[in-house]
């Protein structure tokens, strides 16, 4: 059981539809609390960990430039060449 965090009262639980995530809804206000977005956001974190593995190849850290520069360490896989 969910409650507004604004006015309080009863949340209304909506199924998800059209590709949109299920959801609580305030009736008499409007707040809403999508579940499946706080699921993502702490699967968002787990993921920080891939950025060391080799997703992407040398031809493709050649053609986005703008893609490497954020992660500088991923060169030590690349010294071997
Ligand atoms: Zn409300």
């Amino acid at each position: 059981m969910e409650f507004c965090p604004t006015c309080g009262n009863m949340l209304q639980y909506e199924l998800p539809h059209m590709g949109r995530p299920s959801r609580f809804f305030c009736p008499t206000c409007p707040y809403v609390c999508h579940l499946e977005n706080k699921v993502k956001i702490k699967r968002r974190q787990h993921l920080v960990k891939k950025e060391i593995e080799p997703v992407f190849n040398k031809e493709d850290m050649k053609m986005g430039g703008s893609e490497t520069d954020g992660y500088p360490h991923i060169r030590v896989w690349d010294t071997g060449t």
